[in-house]
């Protein structure tokens, strides 16, 4: 079997060492040793969140970390303002709409991000409102949003800033405590480079303040229960041991290559798609694009989804479609996670190769080699 290469924003693909850990047997989750593990992961993950806060892990994918930061700040009926500018953010919107929250949308298009000007106009329409939700990265369109200037607006103020970091954490700047973010919400298949299963979130003494008072129903995502146990490293509930000792190995490896140095890797092999696709004469869809996903428009004339499938069917490449109203029309490719400088070389060549078979025309190599020129500046 030829092996898969994944260029998707998520899942991501796993280091070996770290898929292999996963392979021991199982540890009981009462006992000092998986308490020694989850204890260094905790304190790993806290300088990964860049916080003093705790990090409570959860047994979920994302989205469960989603739902409980909503469960556990609000009360029915409470005023919350939430981005809407793709298809994560339209997530927050039907979780605040589940709980009958009273819901001000910020409705952006796709291809941008919000403005932090945006947010202070809600803020100032709605002086009684208890919380923000926002996207770091907005995985379906590729924006990075800025979360330090919103962060300025919500810090020094009773509004708790909740961000969904789940795609861009580990991956691009994201400084919580100084920043004054609130809650950050992330997920386990991402930038960690694990397999999906594991949901993070960290608070700070705001809002921890506020999930006192919260009267939202709850019972497995109660916030308070976790961050207790957390105290004495472990967890109310069985959680996925083994993804919790490879995130404990996953985290000793970011550790070591330095928080600013994961980020410019990420940077580095984002450049060189970038610099690759524009060479193919390729346009990008996002006006704020950053390092965790890079929206692609689809050329004229070339069908968006045979070109997913070929890539992935024929050439084992894996890119992502566009999702919602942009299905057909983007390709998304992504170095995040366990990517290095021959997969995005090998990403290049391959969307070269489809788009030839689909009868796009260009001059053949300029992708690779504008990508590979990137690569050695
Ligand atoms: C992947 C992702 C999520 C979480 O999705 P799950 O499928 O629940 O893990 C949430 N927000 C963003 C921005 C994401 O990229």
């Amino acid at each position: 079997m030829r092996k898969p290469v994944l260029l998707t924003p998520g899942p991501t693909q796993v280091p070996e060492e770290v898929l292999a850990s996963a392979s021991l047997p199982i540890m009981h989750h009462r006992t000092p040793q998986f308490e020694a593990i989850f204890g260094e992961a905790a304190e790993n993950l806290k300088y990964i969140f860049q916080t003093e806060n705790p990090v409570i892990m959860l047994t979920s994918s994302g989205t469960g970390a989603l739902e409980s930061s909503v469960i556990n700040l609000c009360s029915p009926g409470d005023k919350v303002i939430a981005v809407n500018g793709g298809k994560f953010g339209e997530r927050w919107i039907e979780l605040c709409q589940a709980y009958n929250l009273d819901l001000v949308e910020i409705k952006i298009p796709w291809h941008r991000t919000v403005k932090p000007e945006e947010i202070e106009k809600a803020l100032q329409d709605n002086p009684d409102a208890k919380a923000v939700f926002t996207t770091l990265s907005e995985t379906s369109s590729g924006g990075v949003t800025d979360i330090e200037g919103i962060a300025k607006l919500t810090r020094s103020s009773s509004v708790i800033l909740v961000v969904d970091a789940v795609s861009g954490l580990g991956v691009t700047p994201l400084y919580t405590d100084k920043w004054g973010i609130d809650v950050v919400v992330s997920g386990s298949q991402k930038g960690f480079m694990l397999p999906p299963g594991l949901a993070f979130i960290t608070m700070n003494e705001k809002a921890r303040k506020a999930m006192e008072t919260s009267t939202l129903p709850k019972y497995y995502f109660d916030l308070k229960k976790a961050f207790k146990t957390a105290e004495k490293n472990t967890t109310p509930w069985t959680p996925a041991i083994s993804i919790i000792v490879q995130l404990n190995m996953a985290l000793q490896m970011m550790k070591e290559e330095g928080i600013e140095n994961v980020y410019a890797r990420h940077h580095k092999l984002s450049e060189a798609i970038r610099e690759g696709v524009k060479a193919l004469g390729l346009t990008l869809y996002n006006e704020d694009t950053g390092d965790c996903c890079i929206a692609v428009n689809i050329p004229e004339g070339v069908d968006g989804g045979k070109f997913v499938k070929l890539a992935r069917d024929k050439y084992q490449v894996t890119f992502a479609g566009g999702q919602g109203s942009l299905k057909g029309k983007i390709f998304r490719i992504s170095a995040m996670g366990n990517v290095g400088p021959n997969d995005v070389i090998l990403g290049l060549a391959t969307i070269e190769r489809v788009l030839a078979e689909l009868g796009y025309s260009f001059e053949k190599g300029k992708g690779v080699a504008a990508a590979m020129c990137s690569l050695s500046k």
